[in-house]
């Protein structure tokens, strides 16, 4: 198998709006634009933005419980736009995803066991000692005892509900597994305990993840690659340690400088994020940025920066921080005074 395990081309998604239904043309709800990325197996690619920036929708799209409005989803070369619906199926064993919310997404009157082998009886018959062998297998994995399995949801703690969660996803074998805001809704410290236990499944896995938060301090941990995203677009993607080290982009920039510093040691940001996130039914022209940028020139209320390549590898949409050359732009050539974190 050559090329990425999973590819994404120019995914766009537009829902129409419900005032729009009697009119000529429809308003849309502008939630993903033209966003590309790959993953690796064993990677992880991180998808941070304000709530509203269209970093869930990306995740229906990948699992195709929404269609695209334009764009391609290839997973090991295969468009899953063209599947039919039994092949769909197969094809979801490739790709889980973990929630926020273990308590909504699991079951209430399943047991634990019965949770993690569901996934798995919809494809195939299990015995009554397959089913424990398999389920008893899966909670060691995820650090928990096999008794456990006996248990119901509500008999666990927010972090194992969570371990449940991940369990369930790694029964089908995926090659990768979506985290949406997986760990958002936890205790710090149980967050570092869940985090890790990713990081060691993945180790152990070669899982590629696309984890989805808005909490940076979370993205810093754990991922490889981070794309930041602003109304819908990719305004940076950047690998992980140059984003924290030297944000270009300055919606980044403003982002990290908005996020609490855990360590009072860290040097914190100068440009505070103001303003709201605008309208995805009607955002600005131009970059949507613009309103909200300290550095905002003409051209930024015109034209939408193309996502240019920088010379250290990270893409970048900005007429000012990356403009369009032809040429890699030169990290070096940033203003001086562009602030670093730490
Ligand atoms: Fe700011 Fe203009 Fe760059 Fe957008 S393109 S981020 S408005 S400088």
């Amino acid at each position: 198998m050559s090329g990425p395990l999973l590819k994404v081309e120019n995914l766009t998604k537009h829902y129409p709006t419900a005032a729009g239904l009697l009119k000529k043309t429809v308003p849309v709800i502008r939630a993903v634009e033209d966003v590309s990325f790959t993953i690796e197996a064993g990677q992880t690619l991180c998808i941070v933005g304000e709530s509203g920036c269209g970093k869930s929708t990306i995740a229906r799209l990948l699992m195709r419980l929404v269609d695209p409005t334009a764009g391609r989803v290839l997973i090991d070369g295969t468009d899953i736009a063209g599947l039919k619906k039994h092949e769909l199926r197969a094809w979801r064993r490739r790709m889980q995803m973990v929630f926020q919310d273990p308590f909504s997404s699991l079951n209430p009157r399943l047991t634990a066991g019965q949770i993690i082998t569901e996934p798995v009886e919809n494809f195939e018959r299990l015995t009554r000692k397959q089913r424990e062998a398999l389920a008893a297998d899966l909670l060691r994995k995820v650090g928990m005892s096999p008794e456990m399995m006996h248990r119901l949801p509500s008999e666990m703690s927010g972090g194992q509900r969570q371990r449940l969660g991940i369990a369930r996803a790694l029964a089908l074998e995926p090659a990768v597994i979506i985290a949406d805001e997986a760990v958002s809704a936890l205790d710090v410290s149980v967050q570092a305990q869940i985090l890790n236990l990713l990081m060691d499944l993945q180790q152990q896995m070669g899982i590629a993840f696309i984890f989805i938060s808005h909490d940076l301090s979370v993205v810093e941990h754990i991922g490889d690659r981070v794309a930041v995203m602003y109304l819908g677009r990719i305004v940076e993607l950047s690998p992980c340690e140059a984003l924290f080290a030297k944000p270009v982009h300055p919606y980044t920039e403003a982002l990290i400088a908005a996020a609490p510093v855990p360590d009072p040691t860290r040097a914190r940001l100068q440009a505070p994020l103001e303003g709201e996130v605008p309208s995805p039914i009607d955002p600005p022209r131009g970059c949507a940025f613009h309103p909200r940028c300290p550095l905002a020139v003409e051209r930024c209320s015109v034209d939408v920066p193309p996502l240019v390549p920088m010379a250290d590898g990270r893409l970048v949409a900005c007429h000012v921080r990356a403009p369009a050359t032809g040429e890699p732009a030169q990290l070096a050539l940033l203003p001086e005074s562009l602030p670093a974190v730490g």
